[in-house]
């Protein structure tokens, strides 16, 4: 996870004398860790961490130099611990949105928002596979459309002005914020459009379920709303998600009343940009990250009991830092 150069492993690579095959993103040496005679142990050379096809152990990088050669990739080159937190997802880094001047609402919808109690395929879709409870579905207003368009503008003067945001086989998710319906989510049930989640254009996005939160409570914070779901279901009603991996302006903003945030980003490359950035942007608490079991990319892909272990097992940012890096073991 820290962002040792390319360079810089293989100059550990050398320096160790490990013997191996370099391909463009990975060193493939024999597995130290099982009774290898067969290659299977791959070193990302874009990632710094390690696994091995055979014994399907994980480590870091620098972890593995200590546990075989009795010193990290961070001795190894002369680098201080201090200077770890600069080397982390530097390249991640990625600006919030734009600033949003003023809260937009909903101000109309043509077409029809339906009961999704009257309709099995849909309801089973949230049952089953989304994991919603009845009162869940009822609390939140989730509906559904075959069709509709959003914020239509009959008054405007240019014709591009007039056309609102058109909805096709989407469950829909009213968002509010300050009491007003400001959004709605959309997500597509078919299982093959593109974009799998839409939002009408030039509309504002709080952090969701934002007026019934309790900024003296630690927020359970995530990505998506069906992970937001099982949290607020199983974990904490203080609970909100971002409804995408990056905040903008008006999320900083709102973040920033909690003391403490407990964050469940989701386990790629869009989870390391969320954690990247509350890490940038929250300045007024506690930050704690939640580590989903290995191999499981979302909330929504985890056993409830394997989720409550992974919560209860939560690290203050700075010390996920150092267990990923393997430094003090
Ligand atoms: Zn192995």
């Amino acid at each position: 996870m820290i962002n040792l150069t390319k360079e810089q492993i293989l100059q550990c690579i050398n320096i160790l004398g490990i013997k191996g095959r370099k391909n463009s993103n990975s060193f493939i040496m024999c597995c130290p860790y099982h009774n290898d005679d067969t290659p299977s142990f791959s070193i990302k050379l874009d990632s710094f961490y390690c696994k091995c096809f055979g014994c399907s152990k994980t480590v870091s990088f620098n972890k593995m130099c200590k546990d075989i050669y009795g010193k990290s990739a961070y001795e190894l080159l002369g680098l201080k611990n201090d200077k770890l937190v600069n080397y982390f997802f530097k390249q991640s880094f990625i600006k919030p949105e734009k600033k949003q001047e003023e809260i937009r609402y909903i101000t109309n919808i043509k077409g029809k928002l339906l009961d999704v109690f009257s309709n099995d395929n849909i309801y089973t879709h949230l049952k089953e596979y989304r994991r919603l409870t009845d009162n869940f579905i009822k609390e939140f207003g989730i509906t559904y459309t075959n069709f509709c368009e959003i914020n239509r503008d009959e008054k405007a003067i240019e014709q591009d002005d007039i056309k609102g945001t058109k909805f096709f086989h989407r469950i829909m998710i009213p968002v509010y914020y300050q009491n007003k319906l400001v959004n709605y989510e959309g997500r597509d049930y078919t299982l093959n459009q593109k974009p799998k989640v839409l939002y009408p254009k030039n509309t504002t996005k709080p952090l969701f379920n934002f007026d019934n939160l309790d900024f003296n409570k630690p927020l359970y914070l995530t990505e998506g709303f069906m992970d937001f779901a099982i949290l607020y279901q199983h974990v904490s009603k203080n609970s909100s998600c971002i409804m995408g991996n990056q905040l903008n302006e008006l999320q900083i903003k709102l973040v920033n009343k909690f003391k403490q945030i407990i964050l469940v980003p989701d386990n790629d490359d869009g989870g390391k940009v969320l954690i990247n950035q509350m890490d940038e942007y929250y300045t007024e608490g506690d930050l704690y990250i939640v580590d989903l079991p290995y191999g499981i990319k979302d909330i929504g892909e985890c056993e409830i009991k394997n989720l409550k272990e992974c919560i209860s097992n939560k690290k203050v940012y700075m010390k996920k830092l150092i267990d990923d890096a393997g430094l003090f073991k």
